[in-house]
Order: C-alpha cells, then structure tokens, then sequence
C-alpha cells in the first residue's frame, strides 16, 4: 500500500539548511495555535485590498514565509495565500521539495491541496473548515487521496471559532457596504 510513500519528508536529508531544523512554532497543540495567530494577522493584510482575508504561514528550515490572499490585488487566481507561501519559500531556499508546516486560516482550496503536495508539505495546520470548497476533506480530501503520492499530515479546526468570525465579519461588513453604495 505504502510503496509510494518513500517520497516522503525525509528526502529533505542533506539539504544545505541542516542546521535550521528548528521549528518556528512548536509542534503541540499550543504551537499550532500561535502560528495559527500569525496567520491570523497576515490575513487582516489582505483586507486593505477588497481581499477575502486569509493568510498563511510557511515555517520551514527555521524560517517562515508568510503570505495573504492576494486574489483581487493582483489580480491573480491562483493568488492564494498557500500558494504564495509555497512560491516564496521555494525561491528563497531553492528547491522545489520544500517540507515544512503549513499554517492557514482556512481549510485550503483543491488548487492549493495539490500544490500543497506538490511541495512535499510534511504537516498542514488550518483554522476553519470550508464547507464549499474545502480539499482536506470538507468536500474532497485531496490531501488523503492516492492521486497524490505524497502523504501530508493535517490538524484542522485549529482556533475555528476565531478563523471562521474573521471571514464572517468580511463578507458582512462587505454586503453592508454593498447594499449602501447602492442604496
Ligand atoms: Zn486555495
């Protein structure tokens, strides 16, 4: 069953950033939550711009990259905060197997669950679930499927209360301003 899984984080043995295994945020359910706050705090970035406010943080090799959804301020569909994250980290150290823990304020989309993969992402910390459009599960688990041969480990619903009020908040503050310009 596993036979395809030797592609798995490991490979990023030997890596010129051997000495930045450090982790930005510890791996307990308390480190979770203050890189789930960091993104939290990268989201609000993207509202400045009309962005629907979602943000991530990348922590890898003792280093973290962060991103906002930069959807509409771009404009760029596949803006997204992942795949932001991801782009930036993969310039920055060169490699394309990447690894790492995701940090994201939403359940990520199939688009950025495949680059997620892609990436060789060894665990995804998300805040709330999406039931529209989620792939860890919500509507497909992409990042659990044999389409992928690289196995991502996933804690969701990290402080869901607070991600999900923070996307709520947007898109009612966003129909009141709707409704009075055009009122
Ligand atoms: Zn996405």
């Amino acid at each position: 069953m596993a036979q395809l899984d030797s592609a798995s984080p490991s490979e990023g043995e030997g890596c010129p950033f051997e000495p930045g295994r450090e982790q930005i945020f510890p791996s307990t359910p308390e480190g979770d939550e203050l890189g789930m706050r960091a993104a939290m705090v990268l989201a609000e970035r993207a509202q400045a711009t009309g962005d629907v406010p979602i943000g991530a943080v990348l922590a890898v090799d003792g280093r973290r990259f962060d991103a906002w959804n930069e959807k509409e301020a771009r404009p760029d569909p596949t803006a997204h905060a992942e795949m932001i994250a991801i782009a930036a980290a993969a310039r920055a150290l060169g490699r394309w197997r990447i690894g790492g823990i995701l940090y994201v304020t939403k359940e990520p989309c199939a688009m950025c669950a495949g680059a997620i993969a892609a990436a060789r992402i060894e665990r995804v910390v998300f805040g709330c679930h999406d039931p529209k459009g989620g792939a860890a599960g919500s509507v497909v688990d992409i990042l659990g499927s044999d389409v992928v041969n690289h196995r991502v480990a996933v804690t969701g619903g990290v402080l869901a209360d607070e991600t999900a009020e923070q996307l709520r908040a947007f898109f009612v503050a966003k129909r009141r301003l709707e409704r009075w310009s055009s009122g």
